[in-house]
């Protein structure tokens, strides 16, 4: 490719690859699969982002990694990169069934959700029948109800353990944040992996069929109803046979080879982003010291998978030699590229965090906050103890205002000050801490 003015960003964006500036600055995500990389993928990204970008990471809250201010000409070389392990970044962007993510807490039955993550994220990642969608579908894994995770994004499926042989989910549909957040009902309870693809496809097609282009399936539902959804739902799925979700190395083979089934060692990092230095090196310890697998947390943290015989003293003591797990109680904020790399950003959203770290007492820092540049929610601030979305842009002499969010019952977050400055920011959360 010898010129960014040949590039069609519509092709590129089913890619995963979007235009961050009129400059033609792009952005490139990795699509990962419940946010888990092996240490190879890990180091091909990180050499993308040394040669390619600024040596700089941007973790996502669905476990993705994205590098920006990639140019147009050398694309080429960063797939060639990224296929030579195995990552993809097809339906990372545009419309198409974005990464699955998956609660990474481990414990009982995570070898099994990780399973059913992977079949999903093969099934749906490239497949023309479910690509050009009206906007994006977003699918996740949940190993309970715990967080509102349920209720935020198109297509969840909270798993309910194995009876009698069989795995079953609760599947909840047509939730989503963003500017007109919407919780997720429950569309059919204790269904058996067997029949969540079917299920799944019924759902997209009606969505594909139904939704005005750029609607999300939230929106869908505001306009027909669920009785009507549900009706056109039975329609699509009435003649689509049950569809096996198994895996070759089920039960003790899949446990034993399943990254994190045995826990995972969390490293903190600040506000989603870190150099791919440091990606390198924890990569490394997960290769030397661990089972060679890492993972990105729905908290934008690096997660050291421990996986069947690791030790997980060992890694331990080796991520703190190279200098990590410093911190004892470091503050947990997700948060969005904002104006430091988004073209919707209205405000520097890692600032706003810095500004939370050094203002906060030790009390505040041990609870969840997101902060989001603008009100797509990208941090899903509704889900944390605390959000923060920047609602007006600082420019000509007009200050950025923020809107506070707090999270108190079963459901999203409610807006408890609207249009703050800063400053008053600051004071408010303060005065609520
Ligand atoms: S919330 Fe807004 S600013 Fe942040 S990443 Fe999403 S679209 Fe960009």
């Amino acid at each position: 490719m010898d010129d960014t003015a040949t590039l069609d960003y519509r092709t590129l964006k089913i890619n995963g690859v979007y235009q961050q500036n009129a400059a033609g600055d792009l952005m490139i995500r990795a699509k990962l699969p419940a946010g888990i990389l092996s240490a190879a993928q890990a180091e091909a990204i990180c050499d993308v982002s040394d040669g390619f970008s600024d040596g700089m990471l941007h973790l996502t809250c669905r476990g993705n990694i994205e590098i920006h201010g990639v140019q147009g000409e050398d694309l080429p070389q960063v797939f060639r990169c990224y296929r030579a392990v195995g990552l993809t970044t097809r339906g990372a962007c545009g419309g198409a069934v974005r990464s699955v993510v998956c609660a990474t807490s481990g414990g009982q039955g995570f070898a099994r959700l990780q399973m059913l993550v992977r079949v999903l994220h093969e099934h749906f990642t490239g497949n023309p029948y479910f690509e050009g969608l009206p906007k994006k579908i977003k699918l996740a894994v949940e190993n309970g109800y715990q967080g509102a995770r349920h209720l935020c994004q198109d297509l969840v499926m909270v798993y309910l353990g194995n009876e009698d042989g069989r795995d079953l989910c609760d599947v909840w549909v047509a939730g989503g944040l963003g500017r007109q957040p919407q919780e997720g009902f429950l569309l059919a309870g204790r269904v058996p992996f067997e029949r969540l693809i079917p299920l799944i496809e019924g759902v997209i097609k009606v969505y594909q069929k139904h939704a005005p282009a750029g609607k999300r399936l939230k929106h869908l539902l505001g306009e027909i109803g669920e009785k009507e959804f549900r009706a056109l739902l039975a329609a699509e799925t009435g003649g689509i046979p049950v569809c096996p979700v198994a895996s070759p190395f089920d039960d003790a083979l899949g446990q034993a080879s399943a990254p994190g089934a045995f826990g995972w060692i969390e490293v903190p990092v600040f506000a989603g982003q870190l150099p791919a230095a440091d990606l390198r090196q924890i990569a490394a310890v997960a290769r030397q010291v661990g089972d060679g697998f890492v993972a990105v947390s729905r908290d934008q943290n690096l997660l050291v998978s421990l996986g069947a015989g690791v030790d997980s003293e060992g890694v331990k003591e080796a991520l703190q030699a190279a200098g990590y797990l410093k911190d004892e109680n470091p503050l947990q904020c997700r948060a969005c590229p904002g104006t430091h790399g988004c073209p919707k950003g209205l405000v520097a959203t890692r600032d706003v965090a810095r500004l939370l770290e050094e203002n906060l007492s030790e009390k505040g820092k041990a609870l969840e906050w997101a902060v989001s540049g603008c009100p797509n929610s990208c941090s899903q601030p509704q889900l944390a103890d605390f959000g923060i979305i920047g609602v007006r842009k600082g420019a000509d002499a007009r200050e950025a205002l923020y809107d506070l969010y707090k999270r108190d019952g079963e459901g999203f977050g409610q807006v408890v000050r609207e249009k703050l400055t800063l400053d008053e920011l600051m004071g408010a959360v303060k005065e609520l801490v």
